[in-house]
């Protein structure tokens, strides 16, 4: 029997809100995750601090929204590490504390972009599975990007091919999942607007930006 799928969901998550959820809960479905792991950051390395609410909140709010799914789960390995925190270190430490899991990186298509840019991504591909979260009928020109070019090499067919590529080496999926149109720039800049996040991400996340003063100002 191959080892169970843990999908790894990483994030500013500035605030969360329904465009992360949906599509996480589609991967979770179309990929037959065993549980899906959301990291929110902690320092960033390409966001500046002043526009990020501090990790406390960050991971307060991200554990609001994700209560209720079961799959879903919070975990702060990236929030608790001081300074700036690195994919690959992430993945080196959670695939040594669940050596009888396999990993999945989910990313969105802007990541893809960057990748060749994150620190050792060559390893870090070699320690997980990877997959690229893109909108129905988009699909990828992988070419494009360094990190691309790389991984399509790597790419198998389907969640199937995935949970076949786990009984040797990595595999590389692009899945389209509904990409709803809400950003948490759109959020942050909404509430400096005094404007409500009502049905933009769940009414618990709200209450506790409104209840903290988050985003009040930008
Ligand atoms: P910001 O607007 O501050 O850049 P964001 O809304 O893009 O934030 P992040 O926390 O940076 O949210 O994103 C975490 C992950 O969720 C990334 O992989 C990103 O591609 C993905 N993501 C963000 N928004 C959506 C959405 N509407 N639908 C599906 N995935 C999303």
């Amino acid at each position: 029997m191959s080892p169970s799928l843990w999908g790894l969901f990483g994030g500013a998550f500035n605030p969360p809100h329904y465009g992360h959820l949906r599509s996480a809960l589609e991967v979770v479905e179309l990929l037959r995750l065993e549980r899906l792991l959301f990291l929110p950051s902690g320092g960033h390395p390409f966001k500046g601090a002043d526009l990020l609410a501090p990790t406390t909140h960050r991971v307060a709010m991200t554990a609001l929204a994700i209560a209720g799914e079961p799959r879903f789960a919070l975990s702060t390995v990236e929030a608790d590490r001081p300074g700036v925190s690195y994919t690959v270190d992430t993945l080196t430490r959670l695939s040594r504390e669940h050596p009888d899991r396999e990993l999945v990186l989910l990313l969105g298509t802007d990541l893809l972009e960057e990748l060749h840019l994150w620190k050792d991504w060559r390893t870090m591909i070699d320690r997980t599975h990877l997959c690229l979260l893109t909108r129905p009928g988009f699909p990828e020109n992988l070419s494009r990007t360094p990190a691309g070019r790389f991984l399509a090499s790597h790419r198998v067919d389907g969640p199937a091919g995935l949970h076949r590529a786990v009984l040797g080496h990595h595999g590389f999926l692009i899945q389209p999942v509904t990409m709803l149109e809400i950003s948490s720039t759109d959020l942050r800049h909404r509430v400096a607007a005094g404007r409500s996040l009502r049905y933009l991400t769940p009414e618990p996340v709200a209450e506790y930006i409104q209840r903290h003063g988050l985003y009040a100002t930008h």
